[in-house]
């Protein structure tokens, strides 16, 4: 096992390359930033940190079950969803158990089953969608968690609601499915599964959700799950007491509540993944179908050339070849005016590529 390979920040990319500017699309952040409310909570937040935090992060507890129609029992918070995905593998798996993903698919659900000690069942991905059929033949009597990553990151494709039902009727009831949803906020309304109606139907179900995509938050570190309380009860005994800060509890709290900021994120993202989907027909470029803030793109040449090539030109972006998609790049859908410099870019990367490298 490896530690996570982070991608180079901005200050040292901007100092290798002695660049003016660098634009980073790599970790599928928000470009517009967070709520203002947020900014305005911020602003309110200089005392009180001796104490620890509530424990039970009550208010963003309340005004979340609230808001989704659940108990505040069926909740359990953590440092990002990251963090639930361990409480997940803690509470659950151990050696002699096994746990069946896609491959490839987001690849925390890999790391901590292992450092469980718990064997992988690994499903390939047919054209970057999950093989759900694949995936429920592969479960057996040892098999404990099985993860679905809605949008998957990296292709951000989707599983059409009915494959899902269709999944979750012939799954046995004592699996656990843990369907992750960090990109969900971002789908067309009419795509995004009832959660509610889903937690009622299926009790060995776990929803995960974070603060860090569309609002804008991941510095601050929050996410939270979503489960039957029996369930709950379980990864809340895993979990630190004091794990989510009060700076993070306050600022998710500003974050949840503005609706606008999510619409607006979610339209100004359609949009200009939508125009620089046109621009890489026109050029010829495929990738995979993004219901996203993110697009798998295919690339003629070697994605490590091809994301060392944008990023002497001011782009971070991450190559496919570290997500288990050789020959793609995946490419954070940025600000319009980031997104139509970076169409010249890869211009200028398209002609210069001569038999299949960069001349
Ligand atoms: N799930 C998926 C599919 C993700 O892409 C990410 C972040 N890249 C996470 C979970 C974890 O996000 P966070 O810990 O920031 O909530």
């Amino acid at each position: 096992m490896q530690p996570y390979k982070p991608g180079m920040q901005p200050s040292e990319v901007q100092k290798k390359f002695n660049l003016d500017r660098i634009v980073k699309l790599a970790s599928n952040e928000n470009p517009y930033g967070y709520s203002k409310r947020v900014t305005e909570e911020l602003k309110t937040m200089a005392t009180d940190f001796e104490m620890y935090p509530d424990g039970y992060a009550s208010e963003l507890r309340n005004k979340i079950a609230s808001t989704l129609n659940v108990s505040e029992e069926q909740l359990v918070f953590g440092a990002g969803s990251d963090e639930i995905i361990t409480f997940i593998c803690r509470a659950f798996l151990s050696e002699g158990t096994n746990t069946v993903m896609a491959a490839p698919t987001f690849p925390q659900y890999r790391q901590h089953a292992l450092i469980e000690g718990a064997e992988l069942k690994e499903v390939p991905t047919v054209q970057g969608h999950h093989d759900l059929k694949g995936m429920l033949e592969a479960i057996d009597n040892q098999t404990k968690i099985v993860w679905l990553c809605m949008p998957d990151n990296p292709t951000g494709t989707v599983i059409p609601e009915k494959d899902f039902h269709m999944f979750m009727e012939h799954c046995p009831k004592d699996v656990i499915v843990v369907l992750d949803e960090a990109y969900q906020e971002f789908m067309n309304t009419k795509n995004q599964y009832d959660l509610k109606q889903n937690l009622s139907a299926y009790e060995n179900l776990i929803v995960l959700r974070t603060f860090s995509k569309i609002y804008g938050l991941a510095g601050f570190r929050a996410g939270y799950g979503i489960s039957s309380e029996q369930i709950a009860t379980k990864l809340n005994i895993v979990r630190g007491p004091f794990n989510m800060s009060i700076p993070t509890q306050r600022v998710a709290l500003a974050a949840f509540d503005d609706e606008q900021f999510v619409k607006e994120t979610k339209e100004k993202n359609a949009n200009v993944r939508f125009e620089f989907e046109s621009f890489l027909q026109k050029i010829g470029w495929t990738y995979y179908p993004s219901v996203t803030n993110f697009l798998l793109v295919n690339t003629p040449i070697d994605a490590d050339e091809a994301a060392a090539f944008l990023l002497k030109n001011g782009f971070i972006v991450r190559s496919g070849n570290l997500l288990g998609y050789p020959q793609t790049l995946r490419i954070t859908i940025g600000l319009k005016d980031d997104m139509q410099q970076l169409q010249q870019v890869i211009l200028k990367l398209k002609d210069s590529i001569q038999d299949g490298v960069i001349g």
